[in-house]
């Protein structure tokens, strides 16, 4: 039997010392790095001479290469390569499409085994100096998509079901800006309630725009994607606690 394994792998969300011991192993040893658009691309640069790289990048919204055909990719790589890395940004089940991934290579008989990575959802807000739990402010924190697929995702979150006593980070949200807060709003929350976006978070472009679920789409306009929202008085820490983008 073969020892082939495909690993499913996290790069962290930009600054490349965030990325696990692990996936630096495996990408050092790759013959082949199927990869999105990467926070980091100099991440690849850790690849053996020889190693074929291939780019499945999608913008945000938009999705150059159909999950499908990334799927098949994959398989077809591990047909031909005993040590595929297919890397991804982050955590590869945040939001990352990996465990769709991993369903298509388990029902082709091909084993593969998944490495964690760290998410941009707290590790962005983290260099923006937010926390995202504090005690004493709020207790939980949710991770949400915020990014619209035509009728589904953002209008079909539950905007009524959000608390002040945890902090919302949204991914993909960008784009979305305006209606995220409209719909906060709405549902109850402040006008000045507390938000931030966080661009190109961890990485030496990293900027961070702070401002009112009423203020903040104008405040941002001129960000660039990557970036993640966050919502909730942990926000207000940044003031103190910011350390990175100083
Ligand atoms: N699997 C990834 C998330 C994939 S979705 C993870 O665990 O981080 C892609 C979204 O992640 C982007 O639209 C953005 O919202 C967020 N993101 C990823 N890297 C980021 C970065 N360096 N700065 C800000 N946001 C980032």
């Amino acid at each position: 039997m073969s020892s082939k394994v495909v690993h499913l792998v996290g790069a962290g969300p930009g600054d490349i010392e965030l990325m696990t011991l692990k996936s630096l192993r495996l990408i050092k040893e790759a013959q082949v790095i199927i990869f999105d658009r990467l926070a980091n691309p100099e991440i690849l640069k850790e690849a053996p001479e020889g190693c074929e790289f291939i780019d499945v990048g999608k913008t945000d919204g938009r999705h150059p290469v159909k999950q499908d055909e990334i799927n098949e990719i994959i398989y077809q790589s591990s047909l031909k390569y005993e040590n595929v890395v297919r890397l991804k940004g982050g955590d590869p089940f945040v939001f990352g499409r990996g465990g769709e991934e991993a369903l298509y290579l388990l029902e082709r008989d091909v084993k593969f085994d998944i490495v964690p990575g760290i998410t941009s959802a707290i590790s962005v807000p983290a260099y923006a100096g937010i926390p995202v739990t504090q005690r004493g402010v709020v207790s939980s924190f949710r991770v949400i998509t915020g990014h619209e697929a035509p009728g589904k995702a953002v209008s079909q979150i539950d905007w009524n079901s959000f608390t002040t006593d945890e902090t919302l980070v949204f991914l993909m949200g960008l784009h979305n800006l305006g209606k995220i807060s409209r719909n906060l709003i709405k549902a109850g929350k402040r006008e000045d309630y507390p938000i931030a976006v966080i661009s190109k978070g961890t990485t030496q472009n990293q900027k961070v725009v702070v401002g009112t679920l009423a203020n903040i789409k104008e405040k941002a306009k001129d960000l660039e994607t990557p970036a993640l929202i966050v919502v909730g008085e942990v926000v207000n820490l940044r003031e103190d606690l910011k350390w990175f983008d100083i």
